[in-house]
């Protein structure tokens, strides 16, 4: 994995969205052919011998890359979306966030116990959204979960919060 070629392209937005937060801004990194083959042939290389059946994507921005790396793998894609987004029957998981509750949902015909599947998002940060999704996904019976993140903010240690039998894996720490 080339780091240095994906941070010398990723975007810092200071005060976004909020006033004191750093939003890193991954659509510089979409945009340039050179970096999104980085970032496909490296998630591929690392998850094409882990028998993954179903690829998870967090909405939104784990939509980007999540459906690129499921058509490498020859899998599905499904997506875990916010509330009232799905159509059909879904199973949702409520998460405490600093300021609220959020809450995300996933179609209950989504998954199978024989699934073994991979979550992507693009940042982990507190952790919050990630551990719903893969609370979400055990909950719809898959075997085994994997973990991915093209970033993680390692001060936030948002990694303590998922379950330990889960494999992280994060491509930049900042
Ligand atoms: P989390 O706090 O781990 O639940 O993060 C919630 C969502 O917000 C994740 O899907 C991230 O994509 C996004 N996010 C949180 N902090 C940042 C940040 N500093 N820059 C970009 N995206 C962020």
């Amino acid at each position: 994995m080339n780091v240095e070629l994906l941070k010398q392209n990723l975007r810092a937005v200071p005060d976004f969205p909020i006033k004191g937060i750093q939003f890193w801004d991954i659509t510089t990194l979409m945009k340039n052919p050179a970096c999104m083959k980085e970032m496909a042939d490296s998630m591929y290389e690392l998850y094409k011998d882990k028998g993954i059946t179903k690829v998870v994507g967090i909405e939104s921005r784990g939509f980007f890359l999540a459906p690129a790396l499921a058509l490498r793998l020859g899998v599905g894609f499904v997506p875990i979306r916010k509330p009232g987004k799905l159509p059909a029957e879904t199973i949702s998981y409520s998460y405490t966030k600093e300021y609220g509750v959020d809450t995300l949902e996933i179609h209950k015909d989504a998954l199978t116990p024989d699934d073994v599947v991979l979550v992507h998002d693009d940042v982990l940060a507190t952790g919050g959204s990630s551990l719903a999704a893969i609370e979400l996904v055990k909950k719809s019976g898959a075997k085994k979960v994997y973990a991915n993140f093209l970033i993680e903010l390692d001060s936030l240690h948002g990694k303590d919060k998922l379950p330990a039998d889960v494999q992280v894996d994060t491509f930049l720490h900042l």
